[in-house]
C-alpha cells in the first residue's frame, strides 16, 4: 500500500548548505564532459563514428557529451526490440511494475543535485527552475504510479448483471514511440516514459537532439531499476529521421509526443495513416504549444499582476509552453500597468545560470532559437513600441543570452502577438474593456494556458465558461502547474488535451477490456 501522494518539496537556494551542494554537483558533472554516450536497443550498446554534441548553451563550446546520430534502421530496430519486449512486460503484474518504476523517482530524489546540475548546464536553467523540473520528475513517476493501481482493475465501477462476474481491466496498448521536448529534458520525458512502462506499454526513447544527456541519465535510472532488456530503448539522431522512422513503423502502437505544433501536426498525419501489416489505429497523445494570454482588467491588484506577467513571460527565458507571452490590458490601465511591467522586468538578472542561483535568465537553448527570436526582434520593433530590450544577438561565442524585451501597443492580430516565440519577449495589447480583452485572448489557434487578474466576481465566471484554454488561472500566473494539482494539456492547436499530472491521464497509455463470466 502507497503513501498518499505528496508534491516533492523544493529546495531552498538560500540555505549555504544547498548552495554548496548543488555547487560540488556542477563540478561532478563537469568531470564528465565530453565523454561519448551509445544509443541501448534491446540488450546492445551501439556506437556510432558519426556523432553529434551536447551542448552548453551558456558556453556553447563547452560540450557535454557525443551522442550517436541514429538512423531510420536504428528506429526499426529499436521498435522490433521493444515489440519483443512486450510480450512479457505487458504481463508482469501492475503491482511489480509500480514497483519498478518507483526505484526510479526514488534514486532522482537520491541525486536531485545532479539532475539540478544537469538541467542548468544542458538546459540552461536558473537553479530554482531546474529544482521545480527535478520535482515534477519525481511527481509524475509517484502520481502516475498511483493513479495506475487505481485503474488497472476498475471492476467495482461496473454495474451488475445476475448471474455473471463482471471484470473491467485497463491493459497495455503495445509500442510506444516516446518524442520528448528540450525544454523540460528531465520532467517530460520521465513522465511519458513512467506512464507508458507502469501501463505495461514498452518504449523506444528518443530525446531531443538539444538535451539527450538527461534524457539518458535518467534511462539509465530505468535500466538500473531492474527493467527487462528492451522495455525501454534509447535512440538518438534528427528527429526527422529517427523520430520520423518511430512514428510510421506499423509496430509502434502509440505516439507519446511533446514539442512543437508543426512537428505536432505532422505526426498527427503520419501517425494516422495504416501501413502494411499494421493492426491497430495508432493513438496519438500529443502536447504542443501556446500563444498564452494574461488578461488583467481595471479591478484587478496591478502590482500583483505585474509581478505574474513578468514571471510568467520571462522564467526559463520565456522558453515554457505554458508562458505568457501577451498580455491584454484594458485600457484605464494600460499605462500603468505596462510602466510597472516594464520595471520590474529591467530588474531582472541575467546570466550564466551556473554562476549564481540569482542568475533568474540564463540563455535560450541553440542557435536555431536565437535566429528565430532575433527575426522576431526585427519584426516587433515594426509592430510595436520597443518598451525594454530589443537587441538582437550576433555574436553567440559567449553564449545565447538575450535580455528580456517588451514591445508595447502591439494590435491583436499582429505576428508578436500572434506566434509563438519561444523566448523572453512579451506583446502588450490595449484593450477597450474586458469584452474586448476576453475577444483577443479567445482569438488564436493555441488554447493551452490563461491568467485573468481581475477582482470582479461576474467577470471571473465569465471567463470560467469563456475564456478557452486547457490551463486557466485567476489572479497568478499562467506558469508552474503542478502534478495533481493542475493537470496540464491545451485546447486547439495546443495538442489533444492529455493532461500530464492529472487523474485520466493512465487511461491514455492502456485500453480498457470488459470480461464478463456466467456464473
Ligand atoms: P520540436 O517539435 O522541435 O521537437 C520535439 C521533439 O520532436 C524532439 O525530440 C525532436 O527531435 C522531435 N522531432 C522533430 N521533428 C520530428 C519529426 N519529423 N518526426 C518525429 N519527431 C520529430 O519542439 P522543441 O523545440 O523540442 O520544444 C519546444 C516546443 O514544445 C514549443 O512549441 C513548446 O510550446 C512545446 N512544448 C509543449 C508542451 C506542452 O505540454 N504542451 C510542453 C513543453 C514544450
Amino acid at each position: 500500500m502507497l503513501s498518499e501522494f505528496r508534491n516533492e518539496p523544493n529546495i531552498d537556494f538560500k540555505q549555504e548548505a544547498n548552495i554548496t551542494a548543488l555547487r560540488q554537483a556542477l563540478e561532478s558533472v563537469r568531470a564528465q564532459f565530453g565523454k561519448t554516450y551509445p544509443m541501448v536497443i534491446g540488450d546492445e550498446k551501439i556506437e556510432l563514428n558519426d556523432v553529434f554534441p551536447s551542448i552548453n548553451p551558456a558556453c556553447p563550446q563547452e560540450v557535454l557529451g557525443y551522442f550517436p546520430n541514429g538512423t531510420a534502421d536504428h528506429a526499426d530496430m529499436a521498435i522490433e526490440a521493444a515489440t519483443r519486449a512486450f510480450e512479457s512486460w505487458q504481463h508482469t503484474s501492475v503491482e511489480s511494475r509500480v514497483e519498478t518504476v518507483l526505484r526510479v523517482s526514488a534514486e532522482i530524489r537520491r541525486r536531485r543535485f545532479e539532475f539540478c546540475a544537469l538541467l542548468v548546464l544542458e538546459a540552461g536553467k536558473s537553479w530554482d527552475e531546474a529544482d521545480g523540473e527535478t520535482c515534477e520528475a519525481i511527481d509524475f513517476i509517484e502520481y502516475y504510479a498511483r493513479q495506475m493501481l487505481r485503474i488497472a482493475d476498475s471492476s467495482q465501477l461496473l454495474g451488475t448483471s445476475p448471474g455473471e462476474h463482471l471484470h473491467l481491466q485497463y491493459i497495455p496498448l503495445g509500442v510506444g514511440a516516446i518524442i520528448p521536448p528540450w525544454n523540460f529534458p528531465a520532467a517530460i520525458l520521465t513522465g511519458l516514459v513512467a506512464a507508458s512502462l507502469l501501463a505495461g506499454n514498452t518504449v523506444v526513447l528518443k530525446p531531443a537532439e538539444q538535451t539527450p544527456l538527461v534524457g539518458f541519465i535518467i534511462s539509465e535510472l530505468f535500466w538500473n531499476a531492474g527493467l527487462p532488456a528492451g522495455v525501454l530503448n534509447f535512440v538518438t539522431g534528427p528527429g526527422e529521421i529517427v523520430g520520423e522512422r518511430m512514428v510510421q513503423h506499423p509496430k509502434t502502437r502509440f505516439v507519446a509526443f511533446t514539442g512543437s505544433r508543426e512537428v505536432g501536426i505532422g505526426i498527427y498525419e503520419k501517425a494516422s495513416k495504416v501501413h502494411a501489416g499494421q493492426k491497430w489505429l495508432k493513438r496519438s497523445i500529443l502536447e504542443m504549444g501556446g500563444k498564452n494570454a494574461v488578461i488583467v482588467d481595471e479591478t484587478a491588484d496591478l502590482d500583483m499582476a505585474a509581478q505574474g506577467i513578468v514571471t510568467g513571460a520571462f522564467s526559463f527565458q520565456g522558453q515554457k509552453c505554458s508562458a505568457g507571452s501577451r498580455a491584454i490590458i484594458v485600457d484605464s490601465v494600460y499605462d500603468q500597468l505596462a510602466a510597472k511591467v516594464v520595471k520590474l522586468a529591467g530588474n531582472i538578472k541575467m546570466g550564466s545560470p551556473e554562476q549564481s542561483p540569482d542568475n533568474y535568465m540564463g540563455p535560450v537553448i541553440d542557435n536555431e532559437a536565437v535566429a528565430k527570436i532575433n527575426h522576431y526582434l526585427e519584426v516587433g520593433t515594426h509592430e510595436g513600441n520597443l518598451l525594454l530590450g530589443g537587441e538582437t544577438l550576433q555574436d553567440t561565442s559567449k553564449g545565447y543570452f538575450f535580455k528580456p524585451t517588451i514591445f508595447g501597443e502591439v494590435a491583436a492580430d499582429a505576428k508578436v502577438a500572434c506566434d509563438e516565440i519561444f523566448g523572453p519577449v512579451l506583446a502588450l495589447t490595449r484593450a477597450t474593456d474586458f469584452d474586448e480583452a476576453l475577444h483577443i485572448a479567445n482569438n488564436t489557434e493555441y488554447g493551452l494556458t490563461g491568467s485573468l487578474y481581475s477582482r470582479d466576481s461576474a467577470r471571473l465566471e465569465r471567463a470560467e465558461r469563456e475564456f478557452h484554454v486547457g490551463n486557466l488561472y485567476f489572479n497568478r500566473k499562467c506558469t508552474g502547474s503542478m502534478v495533481s494539482q493542475n493537470p496540464f494539456g491545451g485546447f486547439g492547436m495546443s495538442g489533444t488535451d492529455s493532461k500530464a499530472g492529472g487523474p485520466d491521464y493512465m487511461l491514455l497509455f492502456t485500453q480498457a477490456k470488459s470480461i464478463t463470466v456466467k456464473a
